[in-house]
């Protein structure tokens, strides 16, 4: 630390190398006036990524590297910051301080600390949120491994990991637990932006969420807690309700501590900012449909495997709804459906209410098109935040509200008179909207539209708002003039003219501050009505005071005005038509004089003038109170807006869902209490679409798994659509538990418990790992969870080695899948060697896709599964497709030839084929 005879920084650096120490590892933004700048080395490294001029700022110590930008831009750095380069940002903000009695001449006072610091899993309302999407945080705690783990797997499957996740844009907050060997399926399902783990977690845990995040972008971070956990009932400072009493037993241990660890992590970034989020819910393993890491991606549910954009994706080719909130329920749905009989059959009881009725759906959706993100903006106010905009658009949004609820409760009393004879018979139907009708609660969120509409003036505002670009617009000409200018204590080492335009820049800040329309209606409290009485008769006076002034000095130009630098002053703009003894017998005091004007102090209008501006005062004062009263009541509504908001995302999912339906001609699937699957006219819900835009028609298929066929066997060319197959119908079992109509003609589904894949997504060469070594691990896991209620698809398992290996290990996982797991099972394979194998196993079923060829040689795939077994691969007619060179060809087709003729017993023919590697693009 220097001593206080040596050199220092100017205040604003000095205090920037401070935080910058305080704050190591984030960007530092320091405010000054109207800029955010940053500074020392943070200037050069991230002026030139951010498109920033870097300048230097001549110190004692040497000169300072600098840059800076104009304090509205603030979302769009941020973003570039924290979502395009993965940066912690510390921003420290000015505070003007008290200046009445400490400042007596020159500028203002300026204190300065860090008031919050933006990680990509900590945003709030940013811009550059995306508005479909949640933004989750998530925190890992795993427990001790359990011993005697008999499996001997090094990774411990039974060991138990606590998770937390909460987003801070909506307040939503969630907790479950999950065994080890689940931790990848669960990061991919709930994709958060930002992980925390303990900060003495061990290695091997780190290695693996590093080895998932590194490849999805997503940041790691290490915490440790600064207090010990010791009960639930401390989070509820950080709520909007306490956590009630059976909590504490209800959650496990390492949910609890990763929830602690949670809070903790996001009170230390928003630096002690009020949270209020909404209590934890448990996601109970046994109420979702889990699906493994590689079906989430493999399937492409969320976003496609190519790209990993959303287009192409199962949740792109579904999505109808209409609101932003009711998309991000829609994409946690697919990503978790339910494993809850009564729940799915209530939610597809409610999509088929809206099938039926156009007209009930067609206001439904208009409602819900007008209703604004109100998630997103209630948890504004819980943060402290959200201003008169938010506030009109809740309002909005809860008219839109009150209608639905009319409008639901109407069709509701309508269907239970028409149906009035069961009531009678003693049957107790409760209509399906009933039970959303009932979560309703608008007394007091109505309460507060009122007061809302009673209180803000909606054209004030907007004029207020055009003041506010003009504002930004002047500040943004000034930007590259001044960008590299210095904190107001330091200017006068800055030139002259810079110096100058920021002081116009304040003065005209200034003059509009007091120009600014008023957001609030007079009527809007008892005082303001009068403060703005009070501030009309002065106003009445000013006027009268000019008058008599022009009339007694002869003056015809003089004006009363107000300005900051000068205080109060009369203006004339003349230099000598008024009468100059009448003048001084005011005892005027003049202030300047120009060739053609004359400004000077008159005690009668600097009284006058005072008691205007102190009105004016006032009146803001009454406006922030009664905006504060409005917040208030927000705060208190917390619960209600959020529960009203849940069911207007339940009703926007599911009218989407029936507008879907209609749409694709999709049916009601049958979801049951069994263990078979039973879809006649299948289709795969993207691919169909795809193929229909290049004008090709899809061919349906049927699944049959049930008592006599559990597991299908799965032979045919390369291309006939195997693949295809296997992932229809793992996606029409996802939908139809999400609680959508699916694609088919006809579709009953016992219901499963976790689905599993084996199809090898795009991404294996990005991972360091071969091809084989993906496969096995995808297996191992697959053999060791999978259940009897389990899905699995396998497609080409044993691809990734030779073909005696792959047939082997094929059939061992074929044979544990039969014999141990007993799920239903699509096995898709080129070892046709596996058939025969298998011959004798009572439950197994084959099924083939084909080729038909004419006699010229051309040829077409059968897309259509028959019972049987293909032992042709066709692998060089697809290989013609790609276009390998004919010579090539004959080549492939002589070897072939070879090899049939040799053709021993144990090892058949077809396996031999390897794919080319670039087929699929070719030919596809
Ligand atoms: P495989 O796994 O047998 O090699 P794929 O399932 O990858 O074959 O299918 C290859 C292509 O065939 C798909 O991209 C699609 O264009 C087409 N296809 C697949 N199934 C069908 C079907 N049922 N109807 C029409 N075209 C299909």
């Amino acid at each position: 630390m220097p001593g206080d005879d040596e050199p220092q920084y100017p205040t604003v650096l000095q205090g920037a190398k401070q935080n910058m120490a305080k704050f190591d590892n984030c960007v530092l933004l320091t405010r000054v006036g109207n800029f955010y700048e940053l500074y020392f080395e943070q200037a050069e490294e991230y002026g030139p990524l951010l498109s920033l001029k870097v300048g230097y700022k001549q110190t004692k110590l040497g000169p300072v590297p600098m840059a800076g930008f104009p304090f509205f831009q603030l979302d769009r750095f941020l973003k570039t910051l924290v979502q395009d380069l993965n940066r912690y940002v510390a921003i420290c903000d000015e505070f003007l301080i008290n200046v009445s009695s400490k400042v007596k001449s020159g500028g203002l006072k300026h204190d300065r600390r860090v008031t919050r610091v933006v990680t990509p899993g900590t945003l709030i309302d940013e811009k550059f949120l995306d508005p479909y999407e949640n933004n989750f945080l998530l925190s890992l705690q795993p427990l001790p491994p359990v011993a005697n783990d008999s499996s001997g797997d090094v990774r411990g499957p039974e060991q138990s990991i606590g998770l937390a996740w909460l987003d801070l844009s909506t307040g939503d907050f969630l907790t479950q637990s999950i065994n080890r060997g689940a931790l990848p399926s669960a990061i991919t399902r709930i994709a958060p932006r930002e992980i925390i783990l303990p900060a003495d977690i061990s290695a091997d845990i780190k290695n693996e969420v590093q080895e998932i995040v590194g490849y999805d972008h997503r940041l790691l971070t290490l915490h440790q807690e600064t207090s010990h956990f010791v009960s639930m009932s401390e989070w509820s400072t950080m709520l909007e309700s306490p956590v009630d009493q059976d909590a504490d037993s209800a959650f496990s241990t390492g949910e609890k501590q990763a929830g602690h660890r949670l809070l903790d992590y996001v009170q230390h970034r928003l630096q002690g900012l009020e949270l209020r989020l909404q209590p934890p819910r448990q996601r109970e393993l046994h109420q979702i449909l889990s699906i493994d890491r590689s079906s989430l991606r493999g399937l492409e549910i969320l976003e496609t495997a190519r790209d990993g954009l959303g287009r192409g994706s199962l949740f792109h080719a579904v999505k109808r709804t209409v609101t932003k909130s009711g998309s991000r329920l829609l994409r946690d749905r697919l990503s978790s459906p339910s494993a809850s009989l009564e729940e799915i059959n209530d939610r597809l009881e409610l999509v088929s209410t809206f099938l039926e009725s156009e007209d009930l759906k067609d206001s439904l959706i208009f409602r819900l098109r007008r209703t604004y993100d109100v998630q997103r903006i209630v948890q504004k106010f819980a943060l402290n935040k959200g201003d008169a905009d938010d506030i009109l658009s809740l309002a909005s949004a809860i008219t839109e509200t009150v209608a639905t609820r009319d409008l639901l409760r109407a069709v509701v009393t309508l269907s239970s008179n028409a149906s009035g004879h069961n009531s009678e018979s003693g049957t107790s139907w409760e209509h399906p909207l009933e039970r959303l009708l009932q979560r309703f609660d608008l007394e007091g969120p109505s309460h507060l539209r009122d007061r809302v509409a009673s209180a803000i003036d909606e054209e004030g505002l907007l004029q207020k708002h055009r003041l506010e670009e003009d504002e930004a617009a002047s500040v943004a000409a000034l930007a590259h003039e001044v960008v590299l200018q210095s904190a107001p204590e330091d200017l006068q080492s800055l030139p002259k003219a810079v110096r100058s335009s920021r002081k116009s820049d304040d003065q005209k800040k200034d003059e509009i501050e007091l120009t600014e329309p008023w957001i609030m209606r007079r009527e809007a409290s008892d005082t303001l009505l009068r403060l703005h009485e009070e501030l009309s008769n002065l106003e009445a006076e000013k006027v009268a005071l000019a008058e008599s002034l022009r009339r007694d000095l002869k003056a015809p130009t003089l004006m009363l005005k107000s300005t900051p630098g000068l205080g109060y002053i009369c203006h004339i703009r003349s230099a000598t038509g008024f009468k100059k003894d009448k003048l001084e017998s005011l005892h005027a005091k003049m202030v300047s004089s120009s060739k053609s004007t004359r400004s000077f102090y008159l005690t009668d209008w600097t009284r006058l003038g005072r008691r205007i501006d102190q009105a004016m005062l006032n009146i803001r004062d009454e406006e922030k109170r009664i905006f504060a009263a409005l917040r208030e009541l927000v705060i208190q509504n917390l619960v209600k807006l959020r529960r009203n908001a849940s069911v207007m995302d339940e009703l926007d999912v599911a009218s989407a869902f029936a507008t879907l339906a209609k749409e694709q001609s999709w049916v009601r699937p049958l979801v049951n209490n069994g263990t078979e699957h039973r879809i006649i006219g299948g289709r795969h819900p993207t691919v169909k679409l795809g193929l229909e835009e290049q004008g090709r028609s899809f061919v349906s298929n049927n699944l049959v798994l049930d008592q006599n066929e559990r597991v299908w066997l799965v032979t045919g060319p390369n291309m006939g659509g195997k693949s295809t197959f296997l992932r229809q119908n793992a996606l029409i079992t996802i939908l139809a538990q999400t609680g959508s109509y699916v694609p088919a003609t006809y579709a009953e589904i016992g219901l499963v418990d976790q689905i599993f894949s084996r199809i090898g997504a795009a991404d294996d060469l990005f991972r360091d790992q071969s091809t084989f070594m993906v496969e096995m691990l995808e297996t191992a896991a697959i053999l060791k969870q999978a259940t009897s209620r389990s899905f699995v698809i396998m497609d080409e398992v044993g691809r990734g080695t030779t073909p005696e290996d792959g047939t082997a290990v094929g059939y061992a996982s074929l044979h544990h899948l039969y014999y141990t797991n007993r799920c239903r099972t699509l096995f898709a394979t080129h070892f046709h060697a596996l058939a025969d194998m298998t011959r004798d196993w009572p439950l197994l079923a084959c099924y083939c896709t084909d080729v038909l060829e004419d006699e010229r040689g051309s040829f077409a795939f059968v897309h259509r599964l028959k019972k049987g077994i293909n032992r042709q691969s066709h692998a060089l007619k697809v290989a013609k497709l790609a276009g390998l060179p004919p010579t090539a060809l004959k080549v492939a087709e002589s070897v072939l030839q070879h090899i049939s003729e040799k053709k021993s017993a144990s090892l058949t023919q077809g396996s031999a084929e390897a794919r080319p590697p670039s087929m699929s693009a070719a030919a596809g």
